[in-house]
């Protein structure tokens, strides 16, 4: 973990925020009012924690830390280091896909007999793209209660700042390693009218889109690489560009989040000809420019694409 490029820690502001920060955990504001954090909450808390910048944390998030009976984390290097950051010394339990089976019955056998559980990843939100669903499926199964202490995640972060549509989007996770997978992936997705996000490794950047390019050909692409870390990069352009740009790096580097926009609205289930024909009836009682507006409104296209048909049909 890194700190971030913005990050400057001799700011008077940052002292300022670390100094309430001290106080909030001696328990005593400026004034002297008691500031005694709320218990964790029973059973398990799936807490998120920072995906680079350690800042990037919630006081929830340490409180819950804090107060846990133990944490499961996935390497417990890795959360070590958040933890000495905050000084936080729970106990910490290395729960990752190799141990999750014959971990879990002790798991839930813990919390059954009261044990406050908390559960984070190396980075990010607990269970996305990281484990965490079979224990919440085990709890959830003997009555034991399952909380969040939300944060980040490298999914919504990457989409909120990428310039692509957010009304709805579709998290596809990891993408397939293998050529053959990935493409079918592709594929399936090709039609469907949402921003594509996927998680993927450095080392495959330049094959997955090279593979991209043959199904979402002209969109534009938005590669999220090390976010809020010291070499934050976020690059947005068209598909091609994005590989002829990746292919002449010698070795690409950092996580990465790779968002593909919906597909454009001329590939409407319209032909140009149908619009026209529609256009046509319209014209009979409707100006040239609320035909289009409405034509465009009610059939969900693209309102540039009917204009310039309907110029097209003027001019004949
Ligand atoms: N649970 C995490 C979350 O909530 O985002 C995701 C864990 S998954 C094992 C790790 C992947 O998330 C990385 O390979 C990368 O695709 C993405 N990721 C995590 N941190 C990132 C960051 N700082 N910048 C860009 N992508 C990141």
């Amino acid at each position: 973990m890194f700190a971030n490029k913005n990050q400057n820690t001799n700011s008077q502001a940052t002292k300022k925020i670390d100094r309430f920060i001290l106080h909030y955990y001696n328990k005593q504001g400026d004034n002297g009012e008691n500031m005694t954090s709320p218990a964790i909450n029973n059973g398990l808390t799936l807490i998120a924690t920072p995906i680079g910048n350690l800042r990037d944390v919630t006081f929830r998030a340490i409180d819950a830390l804090m107060q846990a009976d133990q944490i499961l984390c996935e390497d417990t290097r890795v959360s070590r280091k958040l933890l000495n950051h905050y000084n936080i010394n729970t106990k910490l339990t290395s729960y990752h896909e190799y141990n999750a089976t014959s971990l879990r019955p002790k798991i839930i056998r813990a919390l059954q007999q009261g044990e406050k559980i908390a559960l984070i990843s190396d980075a990010g939100t607990p269970n996305i793209s990281d484990p965490g669903y079979k224990l919440v499926e085990s709890c959830l199964a003997n009555d034991i209660e399952v909380s969040t202490i939300p944060g980040p995640t490298a999914v919504v972060a990457a989409l909120s700042i990428s310039g692509l549509p957010t009304d709805n989007f579709y998290f596809g996770g990891f993408l397939p390693s293998k050529t053959t997978a990935r493409k079918k992936t592709f594929a399936s997705l090709r039609t469907l009218d949402t921003t594509l996000i996927f998680y993927e490794s450095p080392a495959r950047l330049v094959a997955c889109l090279y593979d991209s390019l043959e199904y979402f050909a002209g969109r534009t692409a938005v590669i999220a690489r090390e976010l809020t870390k010291l070499h934050e990069d976020v690059r947005r352009a068209e598909i091609s560009e994005l590989y002829n740009f990746y292919k002449g790096i010698t070795r690409v580097r950092g996580e990465i989040v790779f968002l593909i926009s919906p597909p454009q609205k001329e590939a409407s289930y319209l032909s140009h000809d149908q619009i026209k024909k529609l256009l046509k009836e319209r014209f009979a009682d409707e100006t040239l420019k609320d035909a289009v507006r409405n034509l465009a409104r009610e059939h969900d296209i693209s309102r540039s694409l009917v204009y310039k048909l309907a110029l097209e049909m003027k001019d004949v």
